[in-house]
């Protein structure tokens, strides 16, 4: 008889969110698998992140984190935010639910869920996870790493069998197949920048604004929004143009950050004690969609989440879509046992055209929450379009629901989005108030619609 092969070490690069998952989904199919992180442990007592940041998990996220049986001890320190709370300049509040009753998206700690991830990744059998371990190079042809040791300063060569590169929006992996022949790159840098900002809990630990809601200070050409944290407090990012009148560059003192604080965020300004020492002390991000092909090479490497298409925050799917790769990786796994061949060409082919279509979504939700959600037209038009989907719920799911609440691919959702948006294009003449939806001649227009599309 043949012998067995040596059984194969799978090496994942990075220890995010994508990679801790993909981990867990590797090893839960039986395979060996080694992790790499150029960061230190983040659940050592003494890394506590100075800032916390969180991020909103939906439908596919949850799907996702269900498949490897850690959807339920996230839930436990998860919010549930059912509905964008508009704050107006003159402090009028306006709620926009997200979906139908019980629907929610939910803000969760980005490193309390990174480091529940960790925790399970350790108890795994199977997954061996190495910290400060910076890979420096990839050497694709010889199948190496340049991994240097981010304590001791020591570099080293580390060869890989099968490399998985989920090493985040400049990724290393990614940087190597970047200079392969015939590969497909591009980035694209908004002119917007990103600064994270604390609104205070209240008095023992209370929401000094509405828990359940994810606040929005949509002002046009900018906006700040807020999600909330366990402890009462709100993380708040503003979204602000770099250059420009209203614009990073033209807030240089505290006191001119404290005075356009005062005019345009008037009800948030006395929420946020540390608003001028956050303001200078943090950084400023900028906000880039990546988009690249193939995302495997030679059968051996595979790039997913962040790397191989990191997308602007906007629709709060950025780490839902990398969890997604993970469970469609899984049920390929599933469906070819390890005919890697097969499972990377399938891979691509099938998330490519979807993880492109979130990266317009993400851009066109920029455009929507900074100016459209604060036009009384837009939002008018969005309780037209909860009508038609109550009326008639099996043919009609608002656009963001479809991306939020369901698992149809993301570019099956683009395009059904862009077909009612028409619809709605062509109903909204006709509509100047609420009740207006119930007029015969509106619902005989409707009717017709409706006809058209089944
Ligand atoms: P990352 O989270 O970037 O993780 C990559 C890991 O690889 C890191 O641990 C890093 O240290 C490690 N690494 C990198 N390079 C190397 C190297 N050379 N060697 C070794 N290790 C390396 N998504 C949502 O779904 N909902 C949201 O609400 C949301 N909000 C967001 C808000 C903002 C402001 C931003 C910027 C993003 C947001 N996202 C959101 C997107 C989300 O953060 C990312 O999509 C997600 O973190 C991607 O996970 P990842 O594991 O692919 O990459």
């Amino acid at each position: 008889a043949n012998p067995q092969p040596p059984a194969e070490t799978l090496t994942v690069m990075g220890a995010g969110l994508v990679g801790c998952l993909l981990a867990l989904y590797l090893a839960r199919h039986g395979h060996s698998v080694e992790l790499f992180e150029r960061r230190p442990d983040i659940r050592g007592e003494a890394k506590v992140e100075a800032r916390s940041i969180n991020l909103a998990l939906s439908d596919r996220g949850w799907k996702a984190l269900e498949g490897v049986g850690i959807a339920e001890a996230v839930r436990e320190v998860a919010i549930a935010m059912n509905g964008r709370m508009m704050h107006g300049t003159d402090g009028q509040l306006t709620f926009q639910p997200y979906g139908q009753d019980g629907q929610a998206i939910y803000s969760v700690s980005r490193a309390g869920l990174n480091r529940r991830m960790l925790d399970l990744v350790e108890q795994q059998p199977g997954i061996r996870v190495q910290f400060d371990q910076h890979c420096q190079r990839v050497d694709l042809r010889r199948k190496q790493l340049e991994m240097r040791d981010e304590t001791t300063g020591e570099a080293r060569i580390q060869p890989f069998q099968r490399l998985f590169g989920a090493d985040g929006a400049y990724s290393a992996v990614r940087g190597a197949m970047q200079r392969t022949d015939r590969f497909n790159y591009s980035q694209q840098y908004l002119d917007y920048g990103y600064k994270e900002l604390t609104i205070a809990a209240g008095p023992k630990g209370s929401w000094p604004l509405e828990k359940h809601a994810l606040h929005i200070w949509p002002r046009g050409q900018y906006m700040m929004i807020a999600l909330p944290n366990l402890d009462g407090s709100f993380n708040c990012t503003l979204f602000f143009p770099y250059e420009g009148a209203n614009s990073f560059a033209a807030l240089q003192t505290p006191a001119q950050v404290r005075s356009f604080f005062a005019e345009h965020f008037a009800d948030a300004l006395p929420l946020m004690p540390e608003l001028e020492t956050e303001f200078f002390a943090n950084p400023t991000s900028s906000l880039v969609t990546v988009r690249c092909f193939p995302w495997s090479h030679a059968d051996d490497v595979l790039l997913l989440g962040d790397a191989s298409h990191a997308i602007v925050p906007f629709y709060g799917q950025g780490m839902n879509s990398g969890f997604e790769d993970c469970a469609v990786l899984a049920e390929l796994l599933g469906e070819h046992g390890s005919d890697w061949p097969r499972i990377m060409r399938r891979f691509e082919t099938m998330r490519k055209p979807n993880t492109d279509a979130m990266a317009d979504l993400a851009v066109y939700n920029f455009y929507e929450m900074r100016d459209r959600v604060a036009d009384p037209r837009f939002l008018l038009q969005k309780k037209i379009e909860g009508k038609l989907a109550a009326q008639y719920p099996a043919q009609w799911l608002p656009l963001y629901s479809q991306v939020t609440f369901s698992q149809i691919p993301y570019a099956e959702a683009l395009a059904n989005g862009q077909a009612q948006e028409q619809v709605m294009q062509r109903l909204m003449p006709h509509i100047q108030a609420e009740a207006d939806y119930e007029r015969p001649e509106v619902q005989a227009l409707v009717a017709a619609e409706m006809a058209r599309r089944s």
